[in-house]
């Protein structure tokens, strides 16, 4: 971030850059605070899990347990594991779409074919809660995306309708195409979000719910990699919500016959 070939033209100037140089200083630690803030919140993250599966390993190791407790540590330790693994696959996603400096080259979507594939995933996660998931009634709609990133898009706010949500409940999936836009609501009727959290919830490891992310497998990355990948394309992210009644988050994308 800081430049090395020399500015200094004349007084005038050298003075700007000396501003410069300072703006520069500053967005370098401020990059650099954000980054040892990340290794930390990861650490963290991994720490949990890790002391789980050892204490409760240990423990069945040193045998003198029942049946009833060794199954219950057994699960403790798979829940755990599978929670070690959700956060190392988000990582990887992270990582992978930083790697590419958020540069993809967007082709034509069909994007209810992608959004049917993604409820198709997630159907068993809903039945297992009697959730209902509806679909647009509108379904021939082409957006400028990236078939395997949108996918992602939808299968994490699909997952924390579901997950957010009381059983029985429904969660609906619409859009509204707009000139040169469309812009994707996921709604649920579920816990909602308290207005002071909103603004956060996009950020790396924010949980609002942290007992129910947890219970869930949750990995707090899930609506960070979704800003990341609409941004990518081009696209802006939001959510309007409110305690106790249910999430509207949305997403747009750009139409593919829209008017230029
Ligand atoms: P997590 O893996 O914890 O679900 P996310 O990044 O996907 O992480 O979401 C961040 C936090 O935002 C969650 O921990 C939860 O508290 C809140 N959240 C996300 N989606 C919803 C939703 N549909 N309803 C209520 N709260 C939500």
């Amino acid at each position: 971030p800081i430049s090395a070939a020399p500015r200094m033209r004349n007084k005038a100037d050298g003075r700007h850059d000396v501003l410069m140089l300072v703006n520069d200083v500053s967005e370098w630690r401020r990059l650099e605070r954000m980054r040892s803030d990340f290794v930390a919140n990861v650490s963290h993250e991994l720490k949990t899990p890790i002391a789980a599966i050892r204490g409760f390993a240990e423990t069945l190791l040193d045998g003198d347990v029942d049946e009833e407790a060794r199954e219950k540590f057994l699960r403790t330790i798979y829940e755990e594991s599978l929670r070690m693994g959700n956060l190392v696959s988000d990582l990887l996603e992270l990582s992978k779409l930083e790697a590419s400096d958020s540069h993809v080259d967007p082709v034509a979507v069909d994007l209810y074919e992608v959004l049917v594939r993604a409820v198709d995933r997630v159907r068993p996660v809903a039945n297992e809660k009697e959730i209902t998931i509806e679909l647009p009634r509108e379904q021939r709609l082409h957006v400028w995306a990236e078939p395997d990133l949108l996918l992602q898009v939808f299968l994490n706010l699909l997952t924390n309708a579901i997950h957010y949500s009381p059983p029985k409940s429904r969660v609906c999936v619409t859009w509204d195409v707009l000139v040169d836009r469309v812009k994707v609501h996921v709604k649920d009727n579920g816990i909602g979000i308290p207005k002071e959290s909103l603004p956060r919830v996009f950020e790396r490891f924010y949980r609002v719910h942290k007992d129910r992310s947890r219970a869930s497998g949750g990995t707090g990355l899930g609506l960070a990699i979704v800003k990341h990948i609409v941004t990518a394309l081009g696209g802006e992210v939001g959510v309007e919500s409110e305690e106790g009644k249910g999430s509207d988050f949305w997403f747009t994308l750009s139409r593919l016959d829209a008017r230029p």
